[in-house]
């Protein structure tokens, strides 16, 4: 039986929670000073869809974002995006269209999903719903909301890309 492997990369600022968002989904591990680089490009996870495994590779940066210096290397071959923004960093969420664009330039157009991470801080929130929203529909991506602390929809985000992935 032929396995279904797929290539995701992570793109949103520094210190959004992309790189505990692959922790949490391919270990299961979360912790709050998390090491910028794990030291590999990629974690992955196998799982399952409507009874077809699909290997997820999630490819991690080790900080460049934070430099505008992420490689053609980094995005070659990506199947699918996650673009993540803060509730709680007002700058993460304006930099989204600008990272959907550095993806589409380098990889067309791929099943994407917008994420709002950090949820678990509603009290610090700095977006306004309706805005994500908005910007969700203007960037024709699903938007969804997670805690990688709390373990809060990480799990949906990778199952909604896998499905794409495959059916479309
Ligand atoms: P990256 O630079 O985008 O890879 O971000 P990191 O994964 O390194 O996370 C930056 C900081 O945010 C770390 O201290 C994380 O522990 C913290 N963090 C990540 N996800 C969450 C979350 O859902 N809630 C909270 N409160 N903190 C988080
Ligand atoms: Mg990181």
């Amino acid at each position: 039986e032929l396995e279904v492997s797929l290539k995701v990369v992570i793109v949103g600022n520094g210190a959004v929670g992309k790189s505990s968002m692959i922790q949490r989904f391919c270990k299961g591990t979360y912790t709050r000073d998390y090491k910028k680089t794990i030291g590999v490009d990629f974690l992955e996870r196998e799982i399952e869809i409507d009874g077809e495994d699909v290997r997820l590779m999630l490819w991690d940066t080790a900080g460049q974002e934070e430099f505008d210096a992420i490689t053609a290397a980094y995005y070659r071959g990506a199947h699918a995006c996650v673009l993540a923004f803060s509730a709680t960093d007002r700058d993460s969420f304006d930099a989204i269209t600008s990272w959907k664009l550095k993806v589409e330039n380098e990889c067309g157009e791929i099943p994407t999903v917008l994420v709002q991470n950090k949820m678990d801080l509603v009290d610090q929130c700095v977006i306004d719903p309706d805005e994500a929203e908005r910007l969700g529909r203007a960037l024709g991506c699903k938007l969804l909301r997670t805690s990688v602390k709390e373990d809060v929809g990480v799990m949906s985000v990778f199952r909604h890309l896998a499905s794409r992935c495959l059916y479309e």
